[in-house]
Formats: structure tokens, C-alpha cells, sequence
């Protein structure tokens, strides 16, 4: 390894979190970093590329880009131009295609009735709903808000599949990520700031780490130079924080994803970006990115996703296990911050995050780390 000068931060991933950090160091503070990562390009999951046919695609799966809050999204704009995000998503139950998240049409196509206002919904599911006193998990906050049917065709499977843990052991939070609607909205998330980078994620955050003082050092892991290199003032650490501790209190489970693609010589393979199956095939999804990115091309890429229990970290599994082992490994990340070494994003803090919460939290982490040093 050539000598590499002494970085004020040492950030660990080239993600949005490192990215960002970087970002901010440079522009207020002057700081100099060193980002590295073990794999072999910046962006982290929101990586992008071309593939040869000219076909851009999400690699580590489809990136819906959406802002809670306006600053962040200002913040994020400095560094690309946007198009719309037209992200649309539907479900294939025998045989035919449902407005996911569920909304009055869903209903209507399910039921094979009208509702005329959305109180015409309401009081039909009341009827279906099964209350519980306490809502525990995903399964009780599907069954109290929809009923059986809705339940068992459109979530059971899917979140069996996904997780290969039942609903009835996963906190409700991960099936309440998706919006239940009675109005005609088609979108997949519910906020108002619904974009897509017009040049892709890879270039935005490309866009974001050019200031000089910023160097990157990629295919390389925390590991290999913990000991070569040490900043002068702080390291971020956005990996898992399990490998960091060397696995002290034991190994946290994540969820990972195979993704197969395929290209057809096709302008369009399917009627929207997503197409979810949740009782048949061995896939979760069927993504075809092109109509996001609205790329112009005879060509288009479908990626089917498998999910598996092996492989990159992709999701936290948030279950009682899981939470009681990271908030032991919490303890040493407060510890750690008494060395300078800061954690922060979707592996580190083990949280189900987006990438405008994690760029906020960056952006959060930078304005302490201002002040302390
Ligand atoms: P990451 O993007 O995970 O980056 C961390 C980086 O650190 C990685 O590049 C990794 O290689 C590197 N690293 C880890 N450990 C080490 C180590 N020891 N040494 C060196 N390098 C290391 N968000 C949305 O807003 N909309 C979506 O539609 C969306 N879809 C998603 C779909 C999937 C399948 C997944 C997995 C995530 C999705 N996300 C989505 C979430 C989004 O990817 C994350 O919020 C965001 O990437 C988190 O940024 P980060 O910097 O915390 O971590
Ligand atoms: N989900 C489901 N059926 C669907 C879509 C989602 O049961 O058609 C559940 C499933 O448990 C999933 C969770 O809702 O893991 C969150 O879905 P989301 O699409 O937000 O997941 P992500 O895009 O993060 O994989």
C-alpha cells in the first residue's frame, strides 16, 4: 500500500453516511478524509451502473428516493438534477395485478365491490377487522386493520418470503412501513418529494466526495488498516457493528437479497417499476427500473429478487433477539465514542432506514462532531 498522508477523518463505507460526512467536513471545516470501502465503488446499496447493453440498474435492488423534509432534500440537491419519481407498484394475486399500497381500487378489485367514499371502506373492513388489545407484531397490525383475506394474500407470504420469519414474529413496524390508503393514490410512499437522481445515484454521490480534501481508498476493508491508518481526529464507522466488535456478544441476523437480471430487447417488459408475487414464485419482486430512470432504449432489464439468509447485509431483522443483542453492542458503541470512533447509518445503528433519514442523521452526526472538535 502506498504511504497515505495522515486523514483528519477516517470514514468507514462509501455510502450516503460516509459521503455526506465528507461532504460536510471539507466544505466547513476544512477537514481532510480518507473514505475507504471494501467494495469496489462509492455509494453503498444506492450503487447504480450501466450494464452492456446501456441499461442503467440498481444493483443492491430498486432505490425509491423520497424526502420526509425539505432541508434535506435541499441539502441533497446541491449534488444532482432530479426528475419525477413515478414509482408505482403492484401485486399479483392469481393471476391479477392490485394497487400496492392497498387503496380504495385495490379494495374494490378484491372485494368485487364499489366504494364510493372512503367511510364506504371504512365501515366494510370494520367489519372484517380482528381487533386486538395490544397490536405485538406484524401479524396482529394487518389482521386489526384490514382482516383475514387482506392479510393471507396480500402480506402472509410475502413477509414469510422476505423474512423468513412469520408476521406473527416481526415487529408491526416493518409491515406498517407501507401506507394502508382509502383514497386513489397510486404512489408507493406516501411523501410529497418524490424523486429520482437524473443521472443516477452514483453520480450524485460521486458529485459529492469531488472537493481534494476528500481521497478514497476502495476494495479495502476496516480491518486491513485499522492499524496502518489513524486520523487525527475521528473515525465514522458505517458497517455492521457486530464485525467491528469482533462479534463480542454474538452475531447479529440480517436478511440479504439475490438478484438475478435480465435484459430483453424490449422498450418495456412489465406495466410498472415493481411487480410484487407474494404467493407464487421463489422471488419477492420483479423490478424493472426503466420506467424511474425513463431511460430511451430499445433494450430493458427486469431483476427478480431472492431473498436469502446468507450474503451481504441488507436488512436488520427487527425481533426481540436481535434488538436485546444490539442494545448490549450499544454500550460499546457509547464507549467507542469516548475514542473518537462514531457510528452511524443503516448497518451501524442496525436500523431499517431510508436514505433521506440516514443523510439527515449524517448531516446530525457532522453538526456534533462541529462542535466537539
Ligand atoms: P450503505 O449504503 O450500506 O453503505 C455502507 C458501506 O460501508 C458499504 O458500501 C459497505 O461496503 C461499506 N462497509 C461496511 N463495512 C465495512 C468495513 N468493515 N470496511 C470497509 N467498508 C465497509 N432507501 C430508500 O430511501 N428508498 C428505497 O427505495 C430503498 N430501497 C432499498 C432496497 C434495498 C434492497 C436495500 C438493501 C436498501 C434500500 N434502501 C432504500 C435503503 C438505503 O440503501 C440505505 O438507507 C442507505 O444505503 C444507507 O446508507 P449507509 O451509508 O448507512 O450504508
Ligand atoms: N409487504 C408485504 N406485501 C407486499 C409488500 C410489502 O407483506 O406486497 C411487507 C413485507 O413484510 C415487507 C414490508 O411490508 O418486508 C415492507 O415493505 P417495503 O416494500 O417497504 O420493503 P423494502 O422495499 O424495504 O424491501
Amino acid at each position: 500500500m502506498k504511504k497515505i498522508e495522515r486523514p483528519d477523518l477516517l470514514i468507514v463505507g462509501a455510502g450516503p453516511v460516509g459521503c455526506v460526512i465528507a461532504e460536510r467536513a471539507a466544505a466547513v471545516k476544512k477537514w481532510k478524509s480518507l473514505i475507504i470501502d471494501k467494495r469496489n465503488h462509492v455509494a453503498g446499496n444506492c450503487y447504480d451502473e450501466v450494464n452492456n447493453k446501456g441499461i442503467r440498474v440498481h444493483k443492491y435492488g430498486p432505490h425509491y428516493m423520497r424526502f420526509k423534509k425539505k432541508k434535506v432534500f435541499n441539502y441533497v440537491s446541491n449534488f444532482t438534477k432530479w426528475i419525477k419519481g413515478d414509482y408505482v407498484v403492484k401485486s399479483k394475486i392469481k393471476g391479477k395485478l392490485y394497487p400496492i399500497p392497498i387503496n380504495l381500487t385495490t379494495l374494490e378489485k378484491f372485494f368485487k365491490k364499489k366504494f364510493k367514499k372512503p367511510i364506504d371502506a371504512k365501515k366494510f373492513l370494520k367489519k372484517l377487522q380482528i381487533k386486538k388489545k395490544i397490536i405485538k407484531n406484524s401479524e396482529d397490525y394487518i389482521l386489526s386493520k384490514l382482516g383475514k383475506d387482506i392479510y393471507e394474500n396480500f402480506y402472509k407470504n410475502y413477509t414469510i418470503k422476505q423474512w423468513g420469519i412469520h408476521p406473527k414474529n416481526l415487529d408491526k413496524s416493518i409491515v406498517g412501513r407501507l401506507p394502508i390508503r382509502f383514497n386513489r393514490d397510486p404512489y408507493y410512499v406516501n411523501q410529497k418529494i418524490k424523486v429520482m437522481p437524473k443521472n443516477g445515484y452514483t453520480n450524485l454521490f460521486s458529485n459529492m466526495i469531488k472537493d481534494p480534501k476528500i481521497s478514497l481508498l476502495l476494495n479495502t476493508s476496516y480491518n486491513k488498516i485499522k492499524k496502518k491508518i489513524k486520523p487525527k481526529i475521528a473515525t465514522i464507522y458505517t458497517g455492521p457493528p457486530d464485525v467491528f466488535f469482533n462479534f463480542r456478544y454474538g452475531k447479529l441476523d440480517w436478511r440479504s437479497l439475490k438478484f438475478q437480471f435480465q435484459t430483453k430487447k424490449k422498450e418495456k417488459i412489465q406495466e410498472c417499476v415493481q411487480i410484487n408475487f407474494p404467493n407464487e414464485k421463489k422471488y419477492t419482486r420483479k423490478v424493472e427500473i426503466k420506467h424511474v430512470t425513463k431511460q430511451k432504449s430499445k433494450f430493458s432489464t427486469i431483476s427478480y429478487e431472492f431473498p436469502n439468509s446468507k450474503g451481504d447485509p441488507y436488512y436488520p431483522i427487527n425481533n426481540l433477539k436481535n434488538r436485546t443483542k444490539f442494545n448490549k453492542y450499544k454500550q460499546l458503541i457509547k464507549k467507542a465514542e469516548k475514542n473518537n470512533i462514531f457510528f452511524e447509518g443503516r448497518l451501524a445503528t442496525y436500523r431499517y432506514l431510508n436514505m433521506d433519514e440516514v443523510i439527515e442523521k449524517a448531516l446530525n452526526l457532522f453538526n456534533r462532531l462541529k462542535l466537539r472538535y
